[in-house]
């Protein structure tokens, strides 16, 4: 059952009217709790890459234990090929997956209201409606956008779209592209990392240069990198560029943007200027907001701390956080992806079935492969699987058994469209 805001409130009412009956609601409406718990009980916060599998996966291993997933969207929506929205080669449709069947074949009660709390101290969370109370939570609510690193562009994100959560924006980055006259610029900026997806911004500079040389040849793609060099796959994508795109992407490395004009459209760097047709900028990151003030996220960190054999917070017990929020350093130097936030989510939900159950969690496991297209035809990949090392007390990857992918090839690229579609059938289906 997916339950939106308005069956949310009648559900949560209805369930408080019966237990009023047995005499057990009184304290809990007291306290502002909505929906009390009648057994063992995860609260999942986020429907995303992390929480979506953490969710199903609990459910998977332990049927007795109830799960509701709180997710602000009615359907989830992919970051991984939504380049290839921006690109032309896939529609929003086909990155859109609704959350029914893990509602309808595993149980998951996915509310659609968001979060605006975490109490730890009281286990419960806030919504709009009301607390929510949890014997285990797992937060996966994805990243936040530090808008006011760049000067001027809070408050003018319209005329600048990150297109870095997949929705409106992507499909805007899209329009935009379709809308520019031949002979137009567009400029897309890269912060300094960590930021979520290592090789998303380099695929989407490949993605909109193929577009460009195929539809509107005179135009060209000026990139303002605060990096030193490609943060990701940086041979592979400079071969396709150089082979491919001579003319149509300026690269331009340790050029980070601090400010943008909105009136003439223009990105500023410590060196330059450059006016934009299409203005492409993704700010730095942190975090997601909902977690700084409960301190699961501390004061002056940008990434929320973990310990990665369980994703339980080293601040709050109880907790367990995946996905791009966690600290990478915590967990071993792990990249912000979805396949990652996939392995944290399995490693969290099977911890944290064993930890309601009274039993030690298991030793975990991780794996990650990133498929980048280089063009509508080619793709590239870098993979790596990780165990657990005793000496760092972190994840590690395996020697042997990572690497990047030879070259560029048909092959990849198709291997990339059959990856998503397994891995969302993995997470939601
Ligand atoms: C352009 C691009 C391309 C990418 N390509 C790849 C790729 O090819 N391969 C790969 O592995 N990764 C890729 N990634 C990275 C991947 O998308 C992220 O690493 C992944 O989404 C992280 O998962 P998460 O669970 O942390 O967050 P998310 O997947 O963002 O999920 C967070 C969810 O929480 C919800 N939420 C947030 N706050 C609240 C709240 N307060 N209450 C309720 N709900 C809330 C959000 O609506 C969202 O659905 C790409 C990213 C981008 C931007």
């Amino acid at each position: 059952m997916t339950i939106n805001r308005r069956t949310f409130l009648k559900y949560s009412a209805a369930g408080a009217g019966a237990l009023s009956l047995s005499g057990f609601a009184a304290p809990a409406l007291a306290t502002g709790e909505i929906m009390p718990k009648s057994g063992p009980r995860v609260v999942v916060i986020g429907g995303g890459w992390g929480g979506a599998t953490a969710a199903k996966y609990i459910r998977m291993q332990d049927p007795g234990i109830e799960v509701l997933m709180i997710e602000s969207e009615p359907v989830f929506r992919s970051c991984p090929i939504s380049n290839w929205v921006i690109g032309g080669l896939k529609t929003m449709a086909d990155i859109t997956v609704g959350y029914d069947a893990l509602a309808s074949r595993h149980g998951v009660k996915v509310i659609q209201d968001t979060v605006v709390a975490i109490e730890p101290d009281r286990s419960r969370v806030r919504t709009g409606a009301g607390a929510i109370a949890y014997d285990r939570l797992i937060v996966s609510p994805g990243i936040s956008m530090i808008y006011d690193e760049i000067e001027g562009l809070e408050g003018n994100v319209g005329v600048f779209p990150a297109a870095w959560k997949a929705g409106a924006e992507t499909q805007q980055l899209r329009d935009e592209l379709q809308a520019m006259a031949d002979g137009g610029t567009v400029v897309l900026s890269v912060p300094l990392g960590p930021y979520r997806c290592p090789p998303g911004p380099y695929e989407r500079i490949s993605l909109i240069a193929d577009y460009l040389r195929r539809n509107k040849p005179r135009s060209k793609i000026v990139v303002l990198d605060a990096n030193q060099k490609i943060v990701s796959k940086g041979k592979l994508f400079k071969a396709a560029w150089d082979a491919y795109y001579g003319d149509i992407i300026d690269y331009r490395p340790d050029n980070k943007v601090i400010g943008v004009d909105p009136t003439t459209k223009t990105l500023m760097t410590d060196f330059d200027e450059v006016r934009a047709d299409v203005a492409n900028v993704i700010p730095p990151q942190r975090a997601n907001d909902l977690l700084a003030p409960s301190g699961l996220r501390p004061g002056g960190k940008r990434w929320a701390p973990v310990d990665p054999w369980t994703y339980e917070s080293t601040v709050h017990g109880g907790i367990h956080i995946t996905g791009d929020s966690t600290d990478a350093a915590t967990v071993g130097g792990v990249p912000k992806s979805g396949f990652m936030a996939n392995s944290m989510g399995k490693v969290a939900a099977a911890a944290a079935v064993a930890l309601l159950g009274g039993g030690a969690p298991a030793r975990p496991s991780m794996a990650n492969t990133c498929y980048s297209l280089v063009s509508a035809e080619e793709g590239i990949s870098v993979t790596a699987v990780y165990d657990w090392d005793d000496e760092s007390g972190k994840m590690a990857g395996i020697k042997g058994a990572k690497g990047l992918s030879p070259g560029r090839s048909n092959l990849v690229a198709r291997n990339a469209d059959d990856w998503a579609k397994a891995i969302w059938s993995d997470m939601l289906g």
